[in-house]
């Protein structure tokens, strides 16, 4: 199956999976998208309003301020891939509970396996909690770490930036450092990426060796 596939499974399931209680006041599942080689993941918290009307990511008011941050990083919302920790809408946009979370997990496990992204950006704390648990966002907003085989960026909601004005600058300042930050990602993981042919020539050369020896 190539990424591709794996993600429209992924959403296929999404859009019929009763693993938790959400899945009795959703109208449309929000399994998220983009392209499925995305450099960049980010990953919100949970669909609101219009995106349970919808069946799609960030398309109310907090979604306009993402594609602003997004363009503002020179970055489209077309060549990004977007999702959220739980795939339906807690009603009321209420918090998603510790089983919620839990039950929906494993969705975006498998989108980051497919997507294999160099940098995810979380957006709200509980998507920064999935892979950072014990940080502050106040403190660690707009830095980047490595986390297993990604980067990890965390920076505040967007919905919480429109609705607190202190907050703006600073998201806007951070989002203008991904293209700067983008780049060392790309510089990091290529360096990790395993030399194939060096260690294949190191390995076979002890075994001709005692070859040529033995003509002597
Ligand atoms: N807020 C989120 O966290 N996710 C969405 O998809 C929309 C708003
Ligand atoms: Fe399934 Fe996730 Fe929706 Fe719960 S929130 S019903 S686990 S897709």
């Amino acid at each position: 199956m190539t990424p591709e596939d794996v993600l429209a499974r992924i959403a296929a399931e999404v859009s019929a999976c009763v693993k938790c209680e959400l899945h009795r006041t959703r109208k449309k599942a929000v399994p998220g998208e983009g392209p499925a080689d995305a450099e960049i993941m980010l990953i919100g918290e949970g669909p609101g309003f219009y995106e349970n009307e919808q069946g799609r990511p960030f398309v109310g008011a907090a979604g306009q301020f993402l594609d602003q941050l997004l363009e503002q990083a020179g970055l489209k919302r077309s060549e990004v891939w977007i999702g959220n920790v739980v795939k339906c809408r807690p009603p009321g946009n209420r918090d998603p509970l510790p089983e919620e979370l839990a039950a929906c997990d494993a969705y975006l496990e498998r989108q980051i396996e497919a997507i294999a992204p160099k940098i995810i950006i979380t957006l709200g704390r509980f998507s920064m909690n999935k892979f950072l648990p014990d940080a502050k966002i106040s403190v660690v907003h707009g830095q980047m770490r490595r986390v297993g085989k990604h980067f990890v960026i965390p920076m505040y909601h967007p919905a919480a930036a429109l609705h607190q004005p202190k907050w703006k600058p600073q998201i806007l300042a951070d989002f203008a450092k991904l293209p700067a930050l983008l780049e060392v990602a790309r510089a990091e993981l290529s360096k990790a990426a395993p030399k194939v042919a060096e260690p294949k020539a190191a390995y076979e050369a002890p075994q001709e060796e005692p070859k040529q020896l033995s003509l002597f």
